[in-house]
C-alpha cells in the first residue's frame, strides 16, 4: 500500500536497519523493485527525480502507474512514492498529483531561505499526510545536470532544519552521486556523528548509496542513518544485462527482438540488485 515514509523510517531507525530508496524510471524498474520488496517482505520508497518524472510523461502519470501495480500485483508491504531532489515548485506539483513523500532539496538556497521554504513545505505536505526530506550541505556528483561537490554539513544547520519538523533529514557527509572517483576520501563519521548528537530520533538519509563499501554502510546505519538512496547501481546492472543479451545475439534469434524478452534480463538484474541492498541494510522481513 502507498504510504508516506514517516512510520517506516522510525521504525527503520529505532531498529538499527535502513530502508532503501529505488529511483525508478519506467514501468519494468517499478515493477522490479516493488515485487522484490514483496518477495522480501520489505517495505520500499520508490524515487523519482524531476527528470525521471518528465521521462515517464509526467507525475500523474507516475502515481497512476504505480498505485494500480501495488493494486493488480497484490503488493501489502509499505510503499512511500517519493519526489527525489524536488524544487520549490515540483514538490507543489507532486502533493497535488498524490505522492506520498517529497523531498525538498533547498541546498543551494541561504540557510535562511531554505528555512524559509521548508517551514512552508512542511505544512503543506503534513496537510495531505505527506512525509517531506530536506537536505543540509550539498552531495557531490551529478544529478540531473546539477553537480554538487560532496561537502560536509554543518551539524548546527541540521539541527536549525529538522526543527522545522521536517520527518527525515539528507545530510551531505562527503557522499556522491553516480560513481565514486578511485581518489574518494570515504565518509565523514565524525560528521554524522555530530549531526545525530544534535538531531535525536530524527532519521537520517545517506544520497548516493552506489559504490559505498558494504561495512561504511553498515556503520553509517549504525550512527542513523535510516533511509539509503540508491540509483546509478540499478542503471549499471540494466545496462549489463541487456548488452550481454544483445552482444550474445539473442535479439536475433527467433522473437528475441521482443520487448518482453529484450528487457527481461535487465528486469532480472535489478531485482537481484535491489534484494542484495536490501540484505545489507537489514530491511527484509520488516514490513
Ligand atoms: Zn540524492
Amino acid at each position: 500500500m502507498l504510504v508516506s515514509a514517516t512510520e517506516m523510517l522510525q521504525k527503520a531507525k529505532a531498529g538499527h536497519y535502513a530502508v532503501g530508496q529505488f529511483n525508478i524510471n519506467n514501468l519494468e524498474w517499478t515493477k522490479a523493485i516493488l515485487l522484490t520488496a514483496q518477495e522480501l517482505n520489505s517495505p520500499v520508497i520508490l524515487g523519482v527525480s524531476e527528470g525521471a518524472g518528465k521521462y515517464m510523461a509526467g507525475y500523474k502519470t507516475v502515481v497512476g502507474m504505480v498505485k494500480g501495480m501495488i493494486e493488480e500485483q497484490n503488493i501489502t508491504v509499505p510503499v512511500a512514492l517519493h519526489l527525489d531532489h524536488g524544487s520549490y515548485d515540483h514538490c507543489y506539483k507532486c502533493l497535488e498529483a498524490g505522492f506520498s513523500s517529497i523531498m525538498f532539496d533547498g541546498s543551494h538556497y541561504s540557510i535562511e531561505e531554505n528555512v524559509a521554504k521548508t517551514t512552508e513545505l512542511v505544512k503543506a505536505a503534513h496537510a495531505k499526510g505527506v512525509s517531506i526530506e530536506a537536505e543540509v550541505g550539498s552531495i557531490g556528483g551529478e544529478e540531473d545536470g546539477v553537480i554538487g561537490m560532496g561537502e560536509c554539513a554543518d551539524p548546527k544547520e541540521c539541527k536549525a532544519i529538522a526543527d522545522l519538523g521536517v520527518d527525515f533529514l539528507a545530510a551531505g557527509i562527503g557522499n556522491i552521486h553516480g560513481k565514486y572517483p578511485a581518489n574518494w576520501a570515504g565518509l565523514s563519521f565524525e560528521t554524522l556523528d555530530a549531526i545525530q548528537q544534535l538531531t535525536g530520533d530524527l532519521p537520517l538519509v545517506l544520497h548516493g548509496g552506489t559504490g559505498i563499501p558494504a561495512d561504511m554502510i553498515k556503520k553509517a546505519i549504525s550512527l542513523g542513518v535510516a533511509k539509503i538512496n540508491v540509483n546509478t547501481e540499478c542503471q549499471l546492472s540494466f545496462a549489463a544485462a541487456t548488452r550481454e543479451y544483445i552482444e550474445a545475439g539473442k535479439d536475433q534469434q527467433g522473437k528475441g527482438y521482443d520487448p518482453r524478452k529484450l528487457l527481461a534480463p535487465g528486469f532480472e538484474a535489478i531485482k537481484a540488485t535491489v534484494k542484495e541492498k536490501m540484505e545489507l541494510f537489514g530491511s527484509v522481513g520488516k514490513a
